[in-house]
């Protein structure tokens, strides 16, 4: 049901690997090791990367994974269909939960929340783990995409 199945790609590209532990994906600055996320495409043909760090002029990255565990910093009910370029993960549409989790790296990465838990499921401050599940399944294939879990 939530678990994709191997023929399922990202529904981004190069934002999370996927497998048994997937991680997100970010840019980290070769200068003073800031991170950000999503990772910057420095081949997208706009501007090449640039550090976020207001006191660094990095100009270099690395991309690294990131923490699979964080901490709720907020959560929200998503009780209405977001427009597009919205892909729907149902039809008709289903409210989702929405986390903001702050990683050990610093930063806070906003995601829905795994299948099968809601806000009644959140707690500021409590663990949640990153997973990998099936956003929506078309004519043009299956979609996956990350989302945070409650860790009991
Ligand atoms: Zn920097």
């Amino acid at each position: 049901m939530s678990v994709p199945s191997d023929a399922a790609t990202p529904a981004v590209e190069g934002w999370f690997t996927t497998g048994e532990e997937p991680r997100l994906l970010a840019s980290r600055c070769t200068t003073c090791s800031n991170v950000v996320f999503p990772p910057v495409s420095v081949d997208a043909g706009a501007a090449s990367f640039f550090c976020r760090n207001p006191a660094c002029d990095g100009q270099e990255q690395d991309t690294v994974e990131l923490s699979r565990r964080g901490r709720v910093w907020s959560y929200t009910d998503a009780q209405y269909q977001p427009p597009a370029p919205y892909v729907p993960a149902s039809d008709p549409f289903e409210p989702f939960a929405l986390a903001a989790v702050e990683l050990p790296e610093g930063i806070v990465v906003l995601g829905q929340v795994a299948q099968g838990y809601g806000v009644a499921d959140l707690r500021v401050g409590a663990e949640a783990e990153l997973v990998v599940e099936t956003l929506n399944v078309d004519e043009t294939g299956e979609r996956s995409i990350y989302r945070w879990r409650p860790v009991a």
